[in-house]
């Protein structure tokens, strides 16, 4: 047989899935594991989507749309960031894909040729490297600060003649930071003086904490805006991960690229989604309210709990819902490394968490707070005794 695809094949199987594996075997066994792996709202897709959801159905619109999205989402998107994010994209500058994964997928094909470098700021959710990767791109990563927090200066040093995006994620995951409005200002002028492109992730935007306020990159003048890729999704801040609705706004020739990407290979995202979306963003917003101010409850007795534990060290995340507690001053000659540390109080404590190992820091483990407080009480509980045993 002839070889499969070099850069395909480079593409590493996910570290977690052993672990998940194993967590599973446990379950099936009858153990009671905690699992704080998940990076998506325990709660449900809000009543009036599903409602619209299902009238979609009713309505049989259930045919081919145009491959950008249908006229009444792509109004709702470029109403939404008008209304929340003081953007002003006209519904030719947004295109609607499956999930804010796809979004990103879109933005590194139609921005990379090979060679091309991706500023990421690092802790970072593993999929952007791996996406760069895949256009034969080369992910550049920096450094953040102790508390997680991007710092302008070091994405400065980092940048070079092949630098062609910078990629800001806050609130982030998996460390829950957000940037502060100064580095991301700086962040613009950098980008708007070199000419470089910024991929701004804002999935998170929604859940963010003591006041603390969204920015997007895009708003801070009509420059920056001609290079920003802001990226979105109904996903997280509505609880329809499943739905798989995600957006991208930029210039028109972007997004036009980027339809043409997209009408020879996924065509569009379901029908059915895109009519559920359009409620998502324009119908009542309590749902959103209601489910950040759980997160923040549940964040503050994670941040506590893993507070606490001698030998963890806990910065407070300000957004998002994961906390990426520092654990290697526990590491010893049996516990060498965040997956032998997870693999540890999986057997032990019979906790599920994720290694700080693909986020790029294998000196962290990443706990989601997205489960009930009741369990993560509990898994805190078991997690302080296991270290206990360490
Ligand atoms: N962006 C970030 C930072 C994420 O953490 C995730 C999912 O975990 C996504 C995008 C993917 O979102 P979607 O489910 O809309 O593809």
């Amino acid at each position: 047989m002839k070889q499969l695809n070099k850069t395909i094949l480079a593409i590493p199987a996910s570290v977690t899935i052993a672990l998940n594996a194993k967590a599973n075997d446990l379950i099936a066994k009858g153990e009671k594991v905690l699992k704080f792996g998940i990076g998506e709202p325990d709660f449900n897709t809000p009543d009036n989507v599903k409602e619209a959801g299902k009238k979609a159905i009713d309505a049989n619109r259930t045919k081919y749309t145009a491959e950008s999205g249908v006229p009444e989402l792509k109004d709702a998107i470029s109403k939404k960031l008008k209304r929340e994010n003081g953007l002003d994209y006209s519904p030719k500058q947004v295109i609607a894909s499956c999930g804010a994964k796809h979004s990103l997928y879109n933005a590194f094909a139609v921005l990379l040729s090979p060679g091309d470098e991706v500023i990421i700021p690092n802790p970072a959710w593993f999929t952007f490297a791996e996406q760069v990767k895949m256009f034969s791109g080369k992910p550049v990563f920096v450094d953040n600060d102790e508390n997680y927090k991007i710092v302008a200066d070091n994405i400065a040093e980092a940048i070079t003649e092949k630098t062609k995006a910078i990629l800001v994620n806050s609130p982030s995951n998996p460390s829950g930071s957000i940037i502060e409005k100064n580095e991301l200002e700086k962040i613009a002028e950098l980008a708007v003086e070199k000419d470089i492109y910024v991929i701004s992730d804002e999935c998170y935007e929604h859940f963010i904490y003591d006041g603390k306020k969204h920015y997007s990159i895009a708003s801070f003048g009509d420059e920056i805006k001609k290079l920003t890729l802001t990226i979105n999704a109904v996903s997280k801040t509505y609880a329809m991960t499943g739905w798989r609705i995600g957006y991208m706004a930029a210039e028109e020739s972007i997004v036009k690229a980027a339809s043409n990407l997209q009408s020879q290979s996924a065509s569009h995202p379901t029908s059915i989604s895109q009519y559920a979306a359009v409620e998502a963003l324009n119908g009542n917003q309590e749902s959103v309210k209601k489910m950040c101010a759980e997160f923040d409850k549940r964040r503050q007795a994670a941040y506590e709990g893993f507070r606490k534990i001698e030998g963890i060290v806990c910065p407070k995340p300000e957004g998002a819902f994961y906390v990426f507690p520092k654990v290697s001053g526990l590491y010893n000659s049996k516990i060498r490394n965040s997956v032998d540390f997870c693999s540890y109080m999986l057997d032990s404590a019979k906790v599920a968490l994720v290694p700080g190992l693909p986020f790029g820091r294998d000196d962290c483990i990443r706990f989601s707070y997205a489960s009930s407080m009741e369990n993560i009480k509990e898994g805190l509980e078991r997690i302080e005794k296991a270290v206990g045993g360490i």
